[in-house]
């Protein structure tokens, strides 16, 4: 239940605050309660099946709903069991009288239009109950892969089954290859990879994919009903129960392979306005509206309004609902600049009453400012950080655009050999915590570290288009070293690494940046390209397991930034961490060094404690393996397009045993 609320703008309507809204089912009864205080009159209508054809002939019952005047809640409790009956609400606002499913509708027929009372432990999968949340101590320990269900698998070259071929049970299959290949696809590959969390593309129910004939593609961006699993991802849609059970399956498979789900909630705008549930049960105030015409600062028609006490309940109990009955471990909110900050620290407040470690983060953005309709000092933008909860992060475009340049454009960033943006870069490895190189997080934790989201071009795209490539299959020297340094910026910094699924093999979108609407042969990941480019696929394993070796670089407090030492001699960028309290089983030195240009370049590394002599090379131009590849020899020159990562050899002795000195001749730097 909801007991606190920092602020309450609803002068006109009384609320609620009891968690029984939608249905609460028994065997015996279940009970429906609507909130609807403007309405003068509620009728529950009851149908035997959840698609709009035959009407007349499914409709089971009409009941009269009673008000209590004191909440504007409506409710009726019906005998008998009702679990897989279909109902709807007839609300009469005013004059007019709508049809609608429930706000809080948990499961549905076919293409939305009808709610479904569910008992939900029908719908718990095989061995559900020891199913576990898969969480990280700290946000800054989670590597994240950004994947779109349906991307994951709808290409042949997954190995996937033709009948589970984009769908949730596509996560369900183990040990797919690439057809007539020992190359892993899918959740062997992850497994593989190292990452720790996936993040789904939408998949609450949304609008702009008929569920009827699955034919189009939709990234999804356009909520419908909140709380139901997407239809078109299940193997039967028009049964409410099956997509449920499925998408548990899903969470189950990753869970059992150690991975943790992050869901892409979309709260900030509806797939329509006026036919929503929202606003056909209570005209005028789950949106932001100007007279009749909707706030657009979402820029997909319309904008909820958070900042409205039942939005903000809705929006609370939403997110609790997927982390405790579907076991969801994070959350990433699409424009969280359109959400008051309230509303977003009274989330994070909800979700540490189940578990502190469960994942939040957004964009601190909106599509339009001037069309949000709350203030600039309210809304989550990365200005106003501060007043967030430092284990809310929020996606860092300042780094993002300094290591690549502009994320649809031909610009160049550091990687491509710009210098003009390169303190951005500095500032993002530090987490974006940093008073020296620029700072708007409290911590690292703050800052979500990437270079390519499902958003605009793919990393890979925006590389050839800004080195004027055309051939998407090229395995140009120079777009590959390119990728590679992206690559050890986002995993050798502080903060929380993200990437865009397939970014680690040269993922193509044949230079489409938004490809929301684009055909499968667009947006599917083509697997073959795993083999294609597995030197890239190694380069990123290496780095990630490097990552978890190194505590500085997942240390999530403040301090993490003052122990780490950033050098930019107008060319090359050199960072040294200590991690001097550290473990016997942790390295207590590390450095990266980076060079965007065609020259040996020399450098140096600065700290305020004392360095040592020995470091081992673990990652060069080639190698991501983290095994010591040589030891470096202090020449201090960094050989062109490269980044390295070295480690003091004592550590590394210490931690891999080692009896006798690398005997590995020095040739190269
Ligand atoms: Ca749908």
């Amino acid at each position: 239940m909801i007991t606190k609320y920092y602020s309450n703008k609803d002068e006109i309507y009384n609320t609620y605050d009891k968690d029984d809204l939608g249905f609460t089912y028994s065997k015996e009864e279940t009970t429906f309660k609507v909130w609807a205080p403007a309405a003068s009159q509620v009728l529950l209508k009851l149908y035997s099946t959840g698609s709009y054809q035959e009407d007349g002939a499914t409709v089971l019952s009409i009941k009269q709903m009673k008000k209590d005047d004191a909440t504007g809640v409506w409710s009726k409790t019906i005998q008998g069991d009702l679990h897989g009956v279909y109902y709807t609400y007839l609300i009469q606002n005013g004059e007019k009288i709508s049809e609608t499913q429930d706000v809080y509708s948990k499961a549905t027929g076919v293409n939305s239009a009808r709610s479904m009372v569910v008992d939900l432990e029908r719908t718990n999968p095989e061995g559900w109950e020891n199913d576990k949340h898969i969480l990280v101590d700290e946000q800054t320990k989670a590597i994240i892969w950004e994947i779109h269900v349906r991307d994951f698998s709808s290409s042949n070259t997954s190995g996937v089954s033709k009948a589970h071929r984009g769908t949730y049970l596509a996560f369900t299959e183990t040990d797919t290859k690439v057809p007539y290949t020992q190359q892993k696809t899918c959740l062997s590959y992850l497994k593989d990879l190292g990452i720790t969390h996936v993040q789904l593309n939408p998949v609450f129910d949304f609008g702009s994919v008929n569920e009827a004939t699955g034919v189009e593609y939709n990234w999804g961006y356009d909520p419908v009903n909140y709380n139901v699993p997407e239809g078109s991802y299940s193997t039967d849609p028009y049964n409410g129960e099956v997509r449920i059970k499925e998408f548990k399956q899903m969470v189950q498979a990753l869970h059992n392979a150690g991975i943790g789900v992050v869901m892409d909630v979309v709260y900030n705008h509806m797939y329509s306005g006026d036919d929503s549930c929202f606003e056909k049960t209570v005209p005028n105030y789950y949106f932001r509206k100007q007279g009749s015409r909707y706030l657009n600062s979402s820029g997909c028609g319309n904008v909820t309004a958070s900042e409205k006490v039942m939005f903000r309940k809705f929006m609370i109990d939403s997110v609790k609902y997927w982390a405790e009955e579907y076991h969801i471990d994070g959350f990433r909110f699409d424009l969280m600049a359109c959400h008051d900050y309230e509303t977003m620290n009274l989330i994070r407040e909800e979700l540490d009453k189940i578990d502190k470690r469960i994942l939040m983060y957004g964009e601190p953005w909106t599509a339009d400012n001037g069309d949000n309709g709350i203030s600039g000092e309210d809304c989550c933008s990365k200005q106003n950080a501060k007043k967030l909860s430092s284990r809310i992060g929020m996606f860092n475009d300042d780094m993002r655009n300094g290591i690549k340049g502009g994320s649809d454009d031909d610009t160049k960033g550091y990687i491509q050999g710009s210098n003009y943006d390169t303190y951005k870069v500095l500032a993002g490895m530090l987490g974006a915590s940093s008073d020296t190189f620029g700072r708007w997080a409290k911590r690292p934790s703050q800052c979500i570290t990437y270079a390519s989201a499902h958003d605009n071009l793919t990393l890979w795209d925006k590389l050839l288009k800004s080195n004027w490539k055309k051939n998407f299959n090229t395995t140009d020297d120079r777009i590959i070293e390119q990728n590679k340094l992206s690559a050890a910026f986002v995993m050798i910094s502080l903060g929380v690494p993200f990437m865009l699924a397939g970014e680690e093999f040269a993922r193509t979108k044949f230079g489409e940046h938004n490809s929301y609407k684009s055909p499968d042969n667009i947006n599917s990941i083509d697997w073959t390209r795993a083999i294609g480019y597995k030197e890239l696929v190694d380069y990123y394993k290496g780095l990630i397991a490097i990552r978890k070796k190194m505590p500085l670089l997942t240390d999530s407090s403040e301090e993490a930034v003052h122990k780490t030492y950033m050098t930019y001699n107008g060319k090359v960028i050199a960072g040294t961490m200590a991690n001097i309290d550290g473990g016997d089983d942790e390295y207590k030195y590390m450095a990266i060094v980076v060079n965007n240009t065609g020259e040996k370049c020399p450098f140096e590394l600065k700290s305020k404690y004392e360095l040592p002599n020995r470091w081992y090379v673990i990652v060069d131009h080639d190698s991501a393996s983290g095994e010591a590849m040589r030891e470096f020899d202090n020449r201090m020159e960094i050989r062109p397009y490269s980044a390295l990562v070295i480690v003091d050899a004592d550590s590394y002795d210490r931690i891999h045993n080692v009896k006798e000195k690398l005997l590995i001749p020095n040739n190269e730097c």
